[in-house]
């Protein structure tokens, strides 16, 4: 069928800090590039970052970057390649400064030095005592980061499509990808970018589970679009689950409170992170915080009416500190919480909160799958941030890691592009039959019965819950994949009813439980079938982390719903490896 056309350089789908880094890379070297966002660029989930990005700049004690890199392999539970960490590690202090020189307004130390802060897991001399790494704007990091990179990229004149809402990738017989299908939430029309490459920077998939501090429109667009064209998706049974989420409300309470000074409470007033590790505390490493969470509620020491939360204490802190350091979360608490943690404590339960699997990716960005015995790139296909795998995360991400990712291999991959657009002068040729597959997967949704869309998503949100927590018992997750796998039957007759009386939004979420599905589909297996216990995978029946056998990424496959494994990359660029060891806090 006749699609109206455009064409770019590059196409990014995705405005959030990540995409907005590689596009500003693109726009100043003149590369013609187009940006698409399904959310004006500035509501990106970006915008909701708290606590701060890390660097080793030593503003407040002495720091090297080479901590920082130890500190996160050891984070990852060794699964992260150390290669990609010793990158991101060595070229975070740049890209601070390049941030401040944006304009980014970074709090201050007396001295007029950027102001950091503890983060959990981030230490001084490879484990000997907690340092202050993470660079922050008060309890608004991320907001400050986003606006600041749209506004350079204003400057720099990026095309903008806001609120237009990608589909489908286009690939050719021989693998190539030569852009997007998208389609314009306001009019509901289905449009073609054709270029000649195209960057997928569509964020995080959070809201596949049912407690979660992500925004609504993490809905792992970018994994379904790459798992519908047959990319695997790696490492996806590794969801983060943040200790602090607001009771109830899921909301985050930043680790930035711990980092201030603020500590969890059972309900005998024990400060019970004290035992399950002796020198981090309240400040070891996020996996470790929610187990020993969810361990005090399930032997009955949670807090409120349930029992089903502990509480996280502040108010020693002083009203002063408060308001300076972390206004936001004291909003937060009174708005959600009703409580003011100036003067009581907050009701806190692990959330979900961070996926560290996405799309397999090399150090350019990008999209690399195996092929044979080696591996083979993508051509035109690159990824970034929250939805890719570079990996530098691993089993577990260390807090203020992620910002940083999202800048560092933003600039690079948005480097790497403009050289391939310089390389290559032509756009290949579409396929005859170029969007057909997307334009019936749209139209499917509107006959007269099938699925209801709600009661899908609430179900499938259960299920990941339920069978894919923070503990994941082998009878729970044998259960959860048939009953994921039932729900992706449904997902594909869904309804829309009555199409001329809905607006397109209900067509958007329709479309974003296409991929969303895709994403749990792939949580559910990979996690059934790793039996040990790494990062945030804690498995009950294999409580120990098993190297011989699973020091590997996963790689799921949509079609065939295949699991294949993939050695992790224990060698770094410059430095020796740091050896897998036991990982205490
Ligand atoms: C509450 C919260 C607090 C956090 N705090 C911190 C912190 O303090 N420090 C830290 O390092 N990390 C933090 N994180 C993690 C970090 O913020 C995220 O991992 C990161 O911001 C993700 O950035 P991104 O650019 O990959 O994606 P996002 O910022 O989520 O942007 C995704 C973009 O993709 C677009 N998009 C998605 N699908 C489509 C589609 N189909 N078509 C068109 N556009 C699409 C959206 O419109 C959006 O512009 C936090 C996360 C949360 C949820």
């Amino acid at each position: 069928m006749a699609l109206i056309q455009h064409q770019f350089d590059t196409v990014i789908v995705g405005g959030g800090g990540a995409g907005l880094r590689a596009a500003l890379a693109l726009a100043e070297s003149g590369v013609q590039v187009a940006v698409l966002s399904k959310l004006f660029p500035t509501r990106s989930h970006t915008v909701a970052a708290q606590g701060g990005i890390a660097a080793a700049l030593g503003n407040v004690a002495e720091d090297k970057w080479i901590w920082h890199m130890y500190d996160t392999i050891k984070g990852s539970d060794f699964l992260g390649d150390q290669d990609a960490i010793e990158f991101m590690c060595k070229n975070a202090a740049k890209a601070i400064i390049e941030l401040e020189h944006f304009g980014m307004p970074f709090d201050r130390l007396e001295n007029g030095k950027i102001f950091q802060r503890p983060f959990g897991g981030m230490t001084k001399n490879f484990g000997e005592s907690e340092i202050s790494r993470t660079c922050a704007v008060a309890d608004r990091t991320g907001h400050a980061m986003l606006h600041t990179l749209y506004q350079r990229n204003v400057k720099a004149k990026t095309e903008f499509f806001i609120e237009w809402y990608a589909l489908d990738l286009i690939r050719n017989p021989a693998g190539d990808v030569l852009g997007v299908l998208a389609l314009q939430i306001e009019t509901g029309e289905i449009h073609l970018f054709q270029a000649k490459t195209t960057l997928l920077a569509t964020g995080g998939a959070g809201r596949i589970f049912q407690a979660s501090t992500n925004a609504y429109a993490c809905t792992g667009d970018g994994l379904g679009m790459a798992a519908r064209a047959g990319i695997p998706l790696q490492d996806m049974e590794f969801w983060q689950f943040h200790p602090t989420g607001v009771l109830h409300a899921g909301v985050l309470i930043t680790e930035g409170v711990r980092g201030e000074g603020g500590y969890l409470v059972n309900s005998e007033g024990e400060r019970f992170m004290e035992r399950y590790a002796p020198t981090a505390k309240d400040l070891a490493s996020r996996d470790v915080v929610s187990r020993a969470s969810a361990t005090e509620i399930k032997e009955g020491r949670g807090v409120g009416q349930d029992k089903n939360a502990v509480y996280l204490k502040l108010d020693h802190l002083g009203e002063d500190i408060i308001d300076q350091r972390l206004p936001g979360i004291r909003e937060i608490a009174k708005t959600f919480a009703n409580v003011d943690p100036v003067k009581d404590p907050i009701p806190v339960v692990p959330t979900c909160h961070y996926m560290m699997g996405g799309i397999p990716t090399n150090l350019n960005g990008q999209v690399v799958v195996p092929d044979g015995d080696g591996e083979k790139i993508i051509n035109g296909l690159y990824a970034v941030g929250e939805c890719a795998c570079v990996s530098v995360h691993g089993a577990n991400r260390l807090g203020s890691n992620s910002l940083l990712d999202l800048v560092v291999f933003g600039k690079q991959a948005g480097n790497h592009i403009a050289e391939f657009v310089k390389r290559n002068s032509a756009h290949q040729p579409l396929p005859a039959d170029v969007g057909d597959a997307t334009v019936q997967r749209v139209n499917r949704f509107f006959k007269a019965e099938g699925e209801n869309m709600m009661q899908t998503r609430i179900d499938m949100r259960k299920t990941m819950q339920s069978h894919c927590g923070v503990f994941r018992f082998p009878d729970l997750l044998e259960k959860g994949v048939s009953e994921i796998d039932a729900i992706a039957k449904r997902v594909e007759h869904l309804v829309i009813k009555d199409k001329s009386k809905v607006f397109n939004t209900a067509l958007v979420e329709a479309l974003e439980l296409d991929n969303m599905i895709e994403v749990a589909v792939a949580t559910m297996h990979t996690a059934h079938h790793r039996k040990e216990s790494r990062g945030a995978h804690a498995r009950e029946d294999y409580e120990l982390r098993d190297d011989k056998n699973w020091l590997t990424h996963s790689l799921y496959y949509k079609h065939g719903q295949k699991i294949s494994y993939k050695a992790v990359r224990l060698k770094p660029l410059t430095v020796a490896s740091f050896e897998p060891k036991a990982r205490v806090y």
